[in-house]
C-alpha cells in the first residue's frame, strides 16, 4: 500500500518524498495500517515506488495479496492521472462499513466509483465478495487488470480464463462487454470490447489502446462494437477450423461431447452448418458453442417434423446443465444465449417464432455426407449473414 498513518495519526504517502527523506522517516517514524492499526514496514528499494507492507503474520482485512511494485506503480499513476483531471479522488481509503479498501475512490457529484487495479490472481469468490460490498454502498466498481493479464493470442483475440471472466464489465444493458488493462511501464490503457467467445477460453473483440496521458476518465466509457459483418467474417474462419482441425486426444467435456456424437451416429465433420454460430451471451454457457448448439439441433429441432413446434422452455430444460447458474459480478444484463441462437435460426429461415418463445420448424436440417460438402455448405450459410 502507498499510504500509512504515523503515530500522530497523519496519513502519509511515501511516494511524495525523496530517498533521503524516506530513509530519515524510516529511522524516526513508526507507521501503522489505517485499517487494522498494526505497524507496517517501509519498502523503498531503488527500483520500486516506495510503499508500505504488512508484516508477514498480519491478519489485516485489506492486506495486499503480494501484488508488488508493478501494482503500486500502476495504482499511483492512475491516482495521479485522475487527480490531474481535478477529480475528487482518494487513494486507498478504508471503508469500515464494508471492511474494504479500494485502490482508488472517486467522488463524483452523484455517485462514487471505486477503481481496483488488479495484477495478481485472486479467487473469484473474493472478486464477487468485494463487488457485493461496493453494491451495498452504492459504489460503482471498475476493475482494471494489470497488462500482465493481457493474454493476446491474435490481433483481435485474447485468452480469457475463469479468473479474467469475472472482470468483464457491462455498465448498462446496451454497453458492450468490456475488459480493461493497464501497463504502468508503457502507460498504455487497453479496452477490449464487445467480446464474442469462439471457444470457452478465448474471446474476439475490439481493441482500443490509448496512452494514459492522452485520455480522460470518461474515455473509459467510450464504446466500440464489432461490425456485424466483421464478426461473421471472423466466425466463418472459426467454423472452417472447427471442421478441419485434426482429431487429438480428448478429455473431459470434449470427450463427453464426442461420446454423445457417437451415440447419435454423428460426426464433427458432417454436422449441419447451423451448428456453431456466434451468440454474444456465450459467456453464460459452461460448454463450447458447438457442444450445446449441436445438442439443441439434434435432440430438439431435428426430430420435429417441418411444420411442428417446440418451446424455448423445452430447450432451456434440456440445456440447463450447460448454463451458468450464477451471474458474473460486473455484468448488468442476463441475455439468453439459447434464445439468441434461435434468433439466428429464424434469420436463416430454419424456424420462425410463431408465438412468444414458441417456434415452428420451417425446413429440415441438412446433414452432410463428407467434409468437402460440409465446408461448402458452411461458407454458403455464413454468407447469408453478410451483406450481398
Ligand atoms: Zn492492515
Amino acid at each position: 500500500m502507498l499510504q500509512a498513518k504515523t503515530e500522530y495519526g497523519n496519513i502519509m504517502t511515501l511516494a511524495s518524498y525523496t530517498r533521503e527523506e524516506i530513509s530519515f522517516l524510516q529511522k524516526h517514524t513508526q507507521f501503522f495500517c489505517p485499517a487494522c492499526q498494526e505497524p507496517v514496514i517501509v519498502k523503498a528499494g531503488s527500483k520500486m515506488i516506495p510503499h508500505f507492507a504488512h508484516k508477514s503474520k498480519s491478519s489485516c482485512p485489506v492486506r495486499e495479496g503480494g501484488e508488488g511494485p508493478y501494482h503500486e506503480k500502476g495504482k499511483l499513476l492512475l491516482y495521479q492521472w485522475l487527480k490531474y483531471q481535478r477529480l475528487d479522488v482518494e487513494l486507498e481509503v478504508y471503508l469500515p462499513s464494508i471492511n474494504q479498501r479500494p485502490d482508488l475512490l472517486i467522488n463524483l457529484k452523484h455517485k462514487k466509483v471505486a477503481i481496483e487495479y488488479q495484477c495478481a490472481r485472486i479467487p473469484p469468490a473474493d472478486i464477487i465478495k468485494r463487488n457485493e460490498g461496493y453494491q451495498r454502498e452504492g459504489i460503482i466498481p471498475i476493475w482494471i487488470l494489470g497488462a500482465n493479464q493481457f493474454d493476446r493470442r491474435k490481433s483481435n483475440e485474447i485468452g480469457i480464463d475463469q479468473f479474467r471472466l469475472h472482470f468483464i464489465h457491462q455498465f448498462s444493458v446496451n454497453f458492450p462487454l468490456t475488459l480493461y488493462f493497464f501497463c504502468p511501464d508503457t502507460l498504455r490503457l487497453t479496452s477490449f470490447q464487445d467480446l464474442h467467445f469462439p471457444v470457452m477460453q478465448r474471446a474476439m473483440g475490439e481493441i482500443t489502446i490509448r496512452k494514459l496521458d492522452e485520455m480522460v476518465f470518461t474515455d473509459l466509457f467510450t464504446v466500440s462494437f464489432a461490425a456485424r459483418e466483421n464478426l461473421f467474417k471472423r466466425w466463418k474462419q472459426k467454423k472452417r477450423s472447427f471442421r478441419t482441425r485434426p482429431s487429438r486426444r480428448m478429455f473431459g467435456q470434449e470427450l463427453a461431447w464426442n461420446h454423445w456424437l457417437y451415440a447419435n451416429s454423428a460426426h464433427r465433420e458432417t454436422l449441419p452448418s447451423i451448428i456453431y454460430l456466434p451468440v454474444s451471451a456465450q459467456f453464460r454457457m459452461l460448454t463450447q458453442p458447438w457442444d450445446w448448439q449441436s445438442r439443441l439441433c439434434l435432440e430438439i429441432i431435428h426430430p420435429v417434423a417441418a411444420g411442428g413446434t417446440f418451446s424455448l422452455q423445452r430447450c432451456m430444460h434440456m440445456l440447463h446443465r450447460h448454463i451458468r447458474s450464477a451471474s458474473l459480478p460486473l455484468i448488468q444484463s442476463e441475455p439468453n444465449p439459447v434464445y439468441q441462437y434461435l434468433q439466428l435460426l429464424i434469420e436463416l429461415k430454419v424456424i420462425n417464432e410463431s408465438a412468444p418463445d414458441h417456434f415452428t420448424k420451417l425446413k429440415p436440417i441438412i446433414f452432410y455426407d463428407h467434409i468437402e460438402s460440409a465446408l461448402k455448405g458452411d461458407a454458403l450459410l455464413m454468407d447469408q449473414f453478410l451483406p450481398p
